[in-house]
Order: structure tokens, then C-alpha cells, then sequence
């Protein structure tokens, strides 16, 4: 039997973890993606679920950064994309809209504790492709 770590604490999970994928987009046009796994009590202590319950409800006055709360301009705001994993739920999907340097606190955050994804591209290509360019 497979054992889930939890990515905050370190410890394993007993019965049910929460798996949480969360991606933001790199210059250059390249995604990141992060797998971690939670333990329901660091779920719902880590910063991600606090930035998720201050998303802001309406955003048509402009966009507000879902971690500080300043109001920001459409082209200085970084997207982060959260799809949470929870025992028996439905998969939900966050956007969280945040300001250049709250971005990079929780980019770092995430890539600390967080199993890094191939990105889509790199799978799509995948290593069992035969290589044209390779010569036999
Ligand atoms: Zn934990
Ligand atoms: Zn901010």
C-alpha cells in the first residue's frame, strides 16, 4: 500500500488526503504545476485555503489580489490555478488573481513543499515517441 505524505508537515496521512494541483503560467509561455498532498488539518491551515476564502466575490470594479487585498491593474496580475482533491467532494477549481509579489511569495511557497509536474507539452510528446531526427 501506497503511503501519501503530507507536503506541509512532512508526516504521513492516515486515511484520507487532500491532493491539490495548483499551476501558474512562466515568461516564455511555459506552465508550472505543482502536485501536494494535505492532511485535513494543514488543509485547511495553509495559506492556499486561506487566499481561497478571500477570493473576492465580484471583480468588476477591477481586480483585487486574492492574498493582500490591493486593487490591481489587468496587466500586473499573475493567475494561479488551484484544482483541489477532497475525500468524497466534487474536484473544485480556484483562480486566485494576485498582485506580482504576492504571486511570487506563493510561487515560491508552492515549489518549496510541492512535487513538480511535467508540464502538458512534455507529456504530450512523451518519451515513448518515436524521434524522427534520431538516426538509427
Ligand atoms: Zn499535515
Ligand atoms: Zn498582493
Amino acid at each position: 500500500m501506497a503511503f501519501v505524505r503530507c507536503s506541509v508537515g512532512r508526516h504521513q496521512i492516515d486515511g484520507k488526503a487532500a491532493t491539490v494541483y495548483v499551476a501558474w503560467r512562466v515568461p516564455g509561455g511555459n506552465r508550472l504545476a505543482y502536485k501536494l498532498h494535505f492532511c485535513a488539518q494543514h488543509y485547511l491551515a495553509h495559506e492556499l485555503r486561506t487566499i481561497q476564502h478571500h477570493l473576492p466575490e465580484n471583480d468588476s470594479d477591477g481586480l483585487t489580489c486574492s492574498s493582500c487585498g490591493i486593487t490591481i491593474e489587468e496587466r500586473d496580475a499573475v493567475l494561479l490555478w488551484s484544482t483541489d482533491y477532497l475525500p468524497k467532494r466534487e474536484a473544485a477549481q480556484y483562480t486566485i488573481v494576485c498582485c506580482e509579489p504576492c504571486s511570487q511569495i506563493l510561487q515560491h511557497s508552492f515549489s518549496t513543499i510541492g512535487e513538480l509536474l511535467p508540464d502538458r507539452g512534455a507529456e504530450l510528446r512523451g518519451p515513448s515517441t518515436p524521434d524522427p531526427w534520431r538516426d538509427a
